[in-house]
């Protein structure tokens, strides 16, 4: 069993709406050795892709974006929730997401300058639930003609339809875990 799923099962605390708080290592005081191995994994399963960027959201998925660009060596660029009053409206690109945890949407922003056409990006988060935020920076990538090449996700809620949707559009997804459900606030995860 991998060093995170170990962890979710240790620490992981589940609240309604099947919402699993994983602030102990991940989300709040982060423990690095966990972040590591995520970031290692990411790393095999992309490495021969030609990545030029990892690209994530903030907050959460900035800690296992900048490990995983550590070791690709490559820019780790991040969207912004705030709206930066230095950047001008026709120097950035933008969409909206929405929170499923917060349950608000929010505008997200990148500057232009950062992402463009000849990048090959690797898109990464620590969760995915209905796929909101990863539909978001597909559509930031998209705006700027680059590739998305793959979506690495730390946690997979796989009962929500996010999988579902980005499989439908073929992307190529890696979860280094998959919840199956967190019924009676218990986490059981899918079969490898
Ligand atoms: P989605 O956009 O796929 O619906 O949800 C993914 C985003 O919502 C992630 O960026 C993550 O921050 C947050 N999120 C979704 N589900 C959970 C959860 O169960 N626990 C935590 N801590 N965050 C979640």
């Amino acid at each position: 069993m991998s060093a995170l799923k170990e962890r979710i099962l240790k620490d992981g605390k589940v609240f309604p709406n099947n919402v699993l708080k994983v602030d102990s290592f991940m989300n709040h005081q982060i423990d690095p050795s966990i972040i590591r191995e995520i970031a290692r994994e990411f790393y095999e399963i992309f490495k021969d892709a030609g990545i030029t960027k990892i690209f994530t959201i903030e907050a959460s998925g900035i800690a296992p974006a900048i490990a995983t660009a550590e070791l690709f060596d490559v820019p780790m660029l991040f969207a912004k929730k705030t709206q930066p009053s230095t950047l001008a409206n026709q120097e950035r690109y933008e969409t909206d997401v929405h929170s499923y945890t917060k349950n608000v949407t929010s505008r997200v922003i990148i500057s232009k300058q950062y992402l463009n056409a000849d990048d090959v990006v690797l898109i990464v988060d620590d969760f995915l639930a209905n796929g909101e935020a990863a539909l978001g920076l597909i559509d930031l990538v998209e705006q700027a003609g680059a590739i998305v090449a793959g979506i690495g996700i730390c946690i997979e809620k796989s009962f929500q339809d996010g999988r579902t949707k980005l499989d439908a559009k073929g992307f190529k997804v890696h979860s280094v875990c998959r919840i199956a459900s967190l019924d009676n606030e218990k986490v059981t995860f899918l079969e490898d």
